[in-house]
């Protein structure tokens, strides 16, 4: 089997962040908005460095304006997962860009971005659930409207509660209202941390927000101690190395510590965070990983397992997975 027709578990993906340029181009062209600075001659997202990424990201991201944007986003981003064997993916998505934190405004898109969802699932048979994300760059005032929007609509489908955005930002216990409600509404909960901040980063997220995931977090690797620790606590990573190369966070492939971190007993999972504007996608990981680190099949297989128990979704619906990654 190649790597590219495994079925893979993706983690940590931002919705907005997986938009393919062609249907961010096309809808500012409908709105008759000039985003044209974003795009490379290829028609790739552009960008020189990190703060000017912030800038392309937030340019291309702006035409996404209502729920039925938000539907065909959905649409764009599975069928561009499904093509690379992806057949269960977790999506952040934000209250912030999806009705302005209001909660009925919130349902509206969440309905949209459902019903495109159920679609995709019929016909390309790939399932998606929402982790509600606060920005950590807007406070933490606006991250306990987040979280209420996330506790009036955890269920079956709205699953996580996580927090995205500047990492420099505040403290993650000015956060911990806000994930406590998400807690007590049922929510699983994650948190990035450990990309731009350091192991301390990793710790706090640990401490104050008590999340059972870390996105990113291998920064860890500075600090054996929170590696063992990490180890010993089964604490998951969602580990994104492509972005993390494509924004510096490390210079290569083989400088990334996601093989340091696996072999030390860390339970680490692969995904791709905000592909186009990295320039990839979970077969091109999949590809750079065997590459760099000479993982085989088993290792996939390892890591796919531990992606599907470190879901958020119900057992139901991990059973049914179980049963499509054990006939790959
Ligand atoms: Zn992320």
């Amino acid at each position: 089997m190649t790597l590219s027709s495994r079925p893979k578990i993706e983690l940590h993906l931002h919705h907005e962040g997986a938009a393919p340029p062609a249907f961010i181009k096309r809808l500012a062209q409908e709105k008759k908005v000039d985003i044209s600075r974003v795009f490379n001659e290829q028609g790739d997202y552009s960008y020189t460095d990190f703060w000017d990424f912030l800038k392309v990201y937030e340019a291309a991201t702006s035409v996404l304006q209502t729920p039925e944007d938000y539907a065909r986003l959905t649409r764009a981003v599975l069928a561009e997962s499904a093509a690379n064997g992806v057949i269960y993916s977790e999506t952040f998505l934000s209250p912030d860009f999806c009705g302005g934190r209001d909660v009925g405004a919130w349902r509206e898109y969440l309905h949209a971005i459902r019903e495109a969802a159920d679609q995709a699932e019929r016909e390309d048979g790939i399932v998606l659930r929402g982790i509600v994300t606060c920005i950590r760059h807007f406070g933490p005032e606006k991250a306990r409207e987040t979280a209420l929007c996330a506790a009036e609509t955890a269920g079956d489908w709205i699953v996580g509660f996580g927090i995205a955005g500047d990492e420099q930002a505040g403290k993650p216990k000015d956060f911990a209202y806000s994930f406590d409600m998400a807690r007590e509404a049922g929510l699983r909960l994650t948190a990035h941390a450990g990309e731009w901040g350091g192991p301390d980063s990793v710790r706090d997220a640990l401490d104050d927000l008590r999340v059972e995931r870390i996105g990113h977090g291998v920064r860890a690797i500075e600090d054996l101690a929170l590696v063992d620790r990490l180890a010993e606590d089964g604490v998951v990573l969602e580990v994104c190395p492509g972005s993390n190369i494509a924004l510096g966070v490390y210079k290569t492939w083989a400088d990334h510590p996601i093989h340091a971190l696996r072999e030390r007993g860390v339970k680490v999972t692969v995904s791709t965070d905000d592909p186009p504007f990295f320039h990839t996608t979970m077969t091109d990981e999949y590809d750079r990983l065997a590459a760099t680190f000479d993982w085989d099949e088993g290792v996939f297989e390892d890591i796919e397992n531990t992606s599907l128990s470190a879901a958020f979704c119900d057992q139901a619906t991990k059973d049914a997975l179980k049963k499509r990654l054990e006939t790959r």
